[in-house]
């Protein structure tokens, strides 16, 4: 499925995706560094969606953003809570039958492991 479907199904949220809007990192006084292979989410209903080359590592970040979203328990533990919003978002994306290859499921494990160093933080 094309990511601006799956955009679609979530029109209650506002989606900011940088293909669409290069200069969006200026107006939030961001460098564009900042949007390679990185997506957001602010409060609870905006996701800001960076650059990507993989169509793929975009979809799934968007998948991940909305993990947050939908999480409905507080995780103080940013590892523990980037994890969560993995679960969270994956399961969405299984329902909505979007599949991901075993590469991009090696790239989700690598941005995981980023957050590895949060493991025994509070
Ligand atoms: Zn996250």
């Amino acid at each position: 499925m094309e990511l601006e479907k799956i955009y679609k199904l979530f029109d209650k949220l506002k989606i900011i995706d940088l293909n669409c809007n290069p200069t969006y990192y200026k107006e939030v006084n961001m460098d564009k560094e900042s949007f390679i292979n990185r997506s957001y989410n602010i409060g609870d209903d905006t996701i800001v969606i960076g650059i990507y080359d993989n169509k793929e590592y975009k979809c799934a970040s968007f998948f991940h953003e909305l993990g947050h979203i939908l999480t409905d328990v507080i995780i103080e533990n940013k590892y523990y809570r980037e994890i969560e919003a993995w679960r969270i978002g994956l399961n969405k994306a299984e329902k909505l039958k979007v599949k991901f290859s075993k590469d991009c499921y090696k790239w989700i494990n690598a941005q995981i492991e980023t957050y590895s160093k949060y493991k025994h933080k509070r």
